[in-house]
């Protein structure tokens, strides 16, 4: 039996919508989808990509460089979901303001240049934080900002950029999977350091790397930057016969799992693996760049050490037991977070690094302890800083981080008026002046060098709840041609230099707190006097408790 034209076409379409509905490579074809800038996703010099669309594991992380088409694909696999596999998703990205950029320049406008979604998947419910698709909801949230961890059901939890995102708050959206059958936990992330964020994943994984033919000699090898990038020729070679390997051969590879088999299915991309990416343009980022952004962005590799970082021997070359001066002040940084992380000390130096429990417990202590002066984060419980500011009026301070480079001076105490009791503070500047402060060693620690609150256990590859491990965490960004989804910018779109942590890093921003109180008191300490005459000497010695 032979079918009328009209009737083959209509089978045709019939296999096509069928495909569609189990491969969204299908699915992206039969509906000539379009990523955000109106470009149709090709999977010719994209072919790498393929792979990564199709894969639908319950667990999945990729590891990546940036310029790669990443986040057009993730978008893209979570409507699939969304509207194919009927489930709620919740895709985290850093902060809230991430959220709005990211939805706005990427998501918005795939939907609007694309009727197969804006017409067909769409629901009543459209906007920045929440779509309905299909019968499903996407949900987009911030993991630093303010809005609340939201408590609904969840099929596939996509977090979006891990390294740079509060990991602690995204390991909470994990129990919304509770009653999933999928339970699907997605990462996308350029890498940090090893051992946090994505890497941690990635080794779990099946470890899926790109693997090439040598057109020469037949060689199958995944590309290594510092084994297949020749610098006398600018030029892909082959690890065995060193004949040149190029773009057809780069894009016509194939993903190769070195654990074949593990329950997390994970992708290692690197820009050597885009074709569109020559090796001089590979070389010449080795050669501007920092080592940092060339591990993290270019190689999708993560990296330790560099001069943007801090290490934690600026920190313990100031170890000493040794406290030549007596102390007069005895002060406090407390960071904020699901517990008080607190540094201690007096004018001269760290005596103490530790947590509490709540504010209950810091009020105690306050008291006990006779503070003379604390500065406490004004983030996450305003409420409860305010309050316990105004309690302690002169004695504390509450800590607001901006990035105000107009003003003279990196911190700025407000005595008076209604914001009185606050102290602003230029997160970057702050970090930076702590810093060379302990490298010129200008403040002590009076701590030994093992002492576990600035080691903790040394455990390898752990970040421990300790002063070093939590500094070690920080990086700077914005210093060179970073990413540009990644840095910050002032309202003049200028670039800011920011430090960014890669792990919790509280212990280092109470640290901060307590070097800003310990520069308030430092022209009093070093007074030749015997004690400065605005503050009563009997009050004096029953705060100090020393
Ligand atoms: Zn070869």
């Amino acid at each position: 039996m032979s079918l009328t034209e009209a009737e083959e076409l209509e089978l045709m379409l019939l296999l096509e919508a069928e495909a569609a509905e189990s491969d969204i490579v299908e699915w992206i074809r039969a509906n000539q989808i379009v990523n955000e800038k109106g470009d149709p996703i090709e999977f010719e010099r994209h072919r790498f990509l393929l792979d990564i669309y199709r894969d639908e594991s319950p667990k999945l992380c990729v590891m990546k460089c940036s310029q790669v088409g990443l986040s057009t694909a993730a978008i893209l696999k979570e409507f699939y979901m969304a509207a194919k596999r009927g489930f709620n998703c919740i895709h985290t990205l850093p902060t809230d303001d991430d959220v709005r950029a990211f939805v706005r320049s990427k998501v918005n406008p795939i939907i609007e240049r694309n009727p197969a979604i804006r017409e067909k998947l769409i629901g009543s419910t459209d906007n920045i934080y929440q779509k309905q698709v299909g019968e499903s909801f996407i949900f987009w949230q911030g993991t630093k900002g303010e809005s609340k961890g939201i408590m609904i059901t969840s099929d596939l939890n996509f977090h979006d950029e891990l390294d740079r995102s509060d990991i602690g708050k995204v390991e909470t959206y994990h129990s919304r999977l509770a009653h999933s059958q999928f339970k699907g936990e997605w990462f996308f992330s350029n890498p940090s350091r090893p051992n946090v964020g994505i890497d941690v994943y990635w080794q779990m994984s099946d470890k899926k790397r790109w693997h090439v033919k040598c057109p020469h000699c037949g060689e199958w090898q995944d590309l290594n930057y510092f084994v297949n990038v020749c610098r006398e020729k600018k030029a892909f070679i082959c690890r065995k016969c060193r004949g040149v390997l190029d773009d057809e051969t780069r894009m016509k590879g194939e993903w190769v799992a070195e654990y074949p088999g593990r329950e997390w299915s994970g992708y290692h991309i690197s820009q050597l693996i885009a074709p569109w990416i020559t090796a001089a343009e590979i070389l010449e980022q080795e050669q501007t760049k920092s080592q940092e952004y060339f591990y993290n962005f270019v190689l999708g590799l993560p990296v330790i050490g560099g001069a943007n970082s801090v290490s934690r021997t600026i920190i313990l070359q100031n170890c000493t037991l040794d406290m030549k001066k007596k102390p007069r002040f005895n002060l406090l940084g407390v960071d904020v977070g699901k517990v008080l992380h607190c540094v201690q000390g007096n004018e001269w130096g760290i005596t103490k690094v530790f947590t509490l429990p709540d504010w209950e417990a810091l009020e105690k202590y306050f008291r006990q302890q006779g503070v003379s002066l604390c500065i406490v984060d004004n983030a996450p419980d305003t409420e409860e800083a305010a309050r316990f500011v105004k309690r302690h009026p002169g004695r504390a301070y509450r800590a607001i981080y901006d990035y105000d480079d107009k003003r003279k001076e990196a911190v700025e105490f407000i005595e008076r008026g209604e914001k009185s009791g606050i102290v602003r503070i230029h997160r970057t500047r702050a970090i930076d002046a702590l810093i060379e402060t302990y490298e010129k060693s200008e403040v002590s620690v009076f701590l030994k060098p093992n002492d576990p609150q600035l080691v903790g256990k040394q455990k390898a590859g752990v970040i421990e709840d300790c002063l070093c491990d939590h500094w070690e965490t920080l990086y700077i960004i914005g210093e060179d041609g970073v990413d540009k989804n990644l840095v910050k910018k002032d309202k003049m779109g200028n670039v800011i230099r920011t430090w960014e942590n890669a792990g919790p890093d509280h212990f280092a921003h109470a640290n901060v707190y307590y070097e800003v109180a310990r520069q308030k008191k430092l022209p009093a300490a070093n007074m030749p006097e015997d004690l400065p005459r605005s503050v009563p000497r009997s009050r004096l010695s029953s705060y100090t408790g020393y």
